[in-house]
């Protein structure tokens, strides 16, 4: 017999927890029951991810990133504060590399003004009381509310709400949905949901499709490669981003630091074929490449993205020196680390709009009968996740 609930939860990360907690927070009342596939939460992005609590000005004013980063890097902090989970105020600097970037700052800076993020331009002559190491072309960006924190333990802590407010996670769960006379089900037969959220991350999509959801979407998995080092190497004070790049979603080469005292840097952002890919052989099936396939003739046949430029640049990075290399345009002390290590690959689960090929820059919530689907739940997911969650509930009350 399927176990009989109110909300069915396909997806244990960050923004499965958050909705369940947002849910059962409404109304406790409810039975809200959270499927995931794996044997324990934290195995994919919000797991894999840098930890880095974003300010929130990176993204268009009408977006739904922009929504819910600023308040969710405020609400993370308050959960962090409840479990004890140490956040490192450290702060971020964006610093510039030429003179196109000097006008792009610009914009960085009035689209934080407008979504009412903390943030100011500073002239480069204040810059090594920021941080010392990094170099800038006339100005740069200071956030002082980007921070970071421990993306594992704020699992477990969301976990932990989630369980007290009497939310259950069903693990070695794996569902999929169908449409049976006007009503989405689990195909599986293992729920009976009366409602069904469906925050799978990487495999949203997958399921999505399969009930008519999303299907003008491909998904293109873009793999991040990371090195790591002892912040005694490199004795970085900040974090130190370059302007992005305005049409990609992506944040280019960075230096992050983490709660243990180490300096990151990267990611890459490197087209794959599997959205669980965090190694050559395994985590890829033919229908994941299929769709990464799909997702590359479309960008390739759209004028958005030079996506040969992409693959040129990206996948050099692989090789520990080109990475380095980069990150030297930000800080040229890099240069004297010799000890880098491999940190582990996290898989960013990017869209593609097929028709236009554009790589989709915000989240995307799509509705049909009694499911809501949550797609496109990138960066910054993590920071987002709480009034994220609250939002999907509020939707699906309407
Ligand atoms: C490399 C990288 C760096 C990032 N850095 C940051 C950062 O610094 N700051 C930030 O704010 N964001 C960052 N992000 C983004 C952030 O990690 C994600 O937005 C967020 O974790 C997405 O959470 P999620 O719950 O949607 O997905 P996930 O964490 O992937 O959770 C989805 C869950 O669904 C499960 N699942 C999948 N299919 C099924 C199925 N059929 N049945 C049952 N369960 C299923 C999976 O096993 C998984 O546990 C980063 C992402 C990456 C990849």
């Amino acid at each position: 017999m399927p176990t009989k609930c109110d909300v069915l939860i396909i997806g244990g990360g960050v923004v499965g927890l958050s909705t369940g907690i947002a849910i059962l927070e409404g109304n406790p009342s409810l039975k809200v029951i959270i499927a995931e596939k794996e044997s324990r939460l934290a195995l994919h992005a919000s797991g894999r991810n840098s930890g880095v609590l974003h300010a929130g000005f990176y993204y268009s004013p009408d977006s739904l990133k922009a929504k819910f980063c600023r308040d969710g890097n405020r609400e993370l902090r308050i959960l962090a504060k409840k479990y004890s989970i140490p956040v490192r105020e450290v702060g971020k600097v964006v610093v510039v590399r030429n003179e196109d970037e000097n006008n792009r700052l610009e914009t960085l800076f009035e689209r934080g003004v407008k979504n009412l993020v903390d943030i100011e331009i500073l002239d480069a002559s204040v810059l090594n009381k920021y941080e010392p190491l990094a170099i800038t072309h006339e100005r740069f960006l200071w956030s002082p509310t980007t921070a970071v924190s421990d993306p594992i333990a704020i699992i477990d802590a969301m976990r932990l709400e989630f369980e007290l407010l009497g939310g259950s996670i069903r693990h070695n769960t794996k569902i999929s949905l169908t449409e049976i006379n006007n009503e989405i089900i689990d195909s599986s037969h293992q729920f009976d949901a009366t409602k069904i959220i469906n925050a799978a991350g990487a495999q949203a999509d997958r399921i999505s499709r399969a009930v008519g959801v999303g299907t003008g979407y491909a998904m293109l998995p873009f793999m991040g490669v990371y090195r790591a080092t002892q912040e005694k190497n490199l004795p970085l004070q900040r974090l130190v981003y370059p302007v992005p790049h305005p049409i990609n979603p992506f944040l280019g080469v960075h230096f992050t630091l983490t709660l243990d005292h180490k300096v990151k840097i990267g990611p890459t952002a490197i087209p794959i074929a599997g959205r669980e890919q965090y190694s050559f052989l395994s985590g890829w099936s033919g229908s994941d490449i299929a769709q990464s396939f799909k997702g590359m003739s479309s960008l390739i046949r759209g004028d958005a993205h030079d996506f040969g430029k992409i693959i040129r640049s990206e996948w050099p990075k692989v090789i520990q020196s080109l990475l380095v290399k980069e990150s030297l345009e930000l800080v040229p002390t890099a240069n004297q680390v010799h000890e880098w290590y491999k940190k582990p690959p996290g898989i960013r689960a990017q869209l593609v709009h097929v028709s236009t090929g554009k790589l989709e820059q915000d989240f995307v919530v799509s509705r049909k009968l009694n499911s809501t689907h949550i797609l496109n739940a990138v960066s910054p997911g993590w920071t987002s996740a709480l009034p994220f969650g609250r939002y999907v509930k509020n939707l699906i009350n309407s």
